[in-house]
C-alpha cells in the first residue's frame, strides 16, 4: 500500500501551516498517536521554514513538498521530501551544528536541524550552492494495531 501527495508553495511563512494541515491529514489515514503527529508536524515545519527563511532573497519562489505514506511488511513509513531551488548550504556539517545560525536576528536559534534529527528516524541533506537544497525525512510510524483478542 502506498499513498503520495505533492504540494508546491510560495516562499511565504503563512504557507507553513498549509503544509502542516496537509501532512496531518495524510498521516491521520493511519491510527498514529497524537504525540507522534505533533513531532512530525514540528520537524516538517522546521524544514519548510528553513526553505522560506534561508533559501531565497526574492518573493514568489517555490518550495516543493512531497510525502509518501507506505506500508511494508505490516509496518507504516512516512517519507517526506522538502525541496527549494535557492542559494544552497555551503557547509552542511556546520549548518547542522546545534545552535548554528546565519540569521541570529530571527526567533529561531539554530535548532531547526537538531529538531528534525530528534523527531525523525532519518534525515538526508542534499544541497548544492546556487541550485538548492533537498531535505529527506523518514519516520517509521508507531501505528496502533487493532487487537483481535
Ligand atoms: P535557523 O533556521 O534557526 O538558522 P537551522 O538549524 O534550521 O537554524 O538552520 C541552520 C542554518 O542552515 C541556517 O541558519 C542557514 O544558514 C542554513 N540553512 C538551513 N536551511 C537552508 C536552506 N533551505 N537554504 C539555505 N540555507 C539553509
Ligand atoms: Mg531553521
Amino acid at each position: 500500500m502506498e499513498n503520495n501527495i505533492k504540494i508546491e508553495i510560495d516562499n511565504k511563512l503563512c504557507n507553513v501551516s498549509v503544509v502542516r494541515v496537509a501532512i496531518t491529514s495524510l498521516i491521520s489515514q493511519k491510527d498514529v498517536p497524537l504525540d507522534e503527529i505533533t513531532e512530525i508536524k514540528t520537524a516538517i515545519s522546521e524544514a519548510v521554514t528553513n526553505c522560506i527563511e534561508h533559501a531565497y532573497e526574492e518573493e514568489n519562489q517555490k518550495v516543493v513538498i512531497s510525502a509518501k505514506l507506505s506500508t511494508i511488511d505490516d509496518m507504516d513509513f512516512l517519507l517526506i521530501n522538502i525541496e527549494d531551488f535557492g542559494i544552497g548550504i555551503e557547509d552542511v556539517d556546520l549548518a547542522t551544528t546545534p545552535g548554528y545560525t546565519t540569521k541570529p536576528e530571527l526567533e529561531h536559534a539554530g535548532m531547526g536541524f537538531t529538531i528534525m534529527e530528534t523527531f525523525m528516524d532519518e534525515i538526508t541533506i542534499d544541497s548544492k550552492m546556487g541550485s538548492g537544497t533537498k531535505i529527506k525525512l523518514m519516520k517509521k510510524l508507531r501505528t496502533r494495531k487493532v487487537s483481535n483478542i
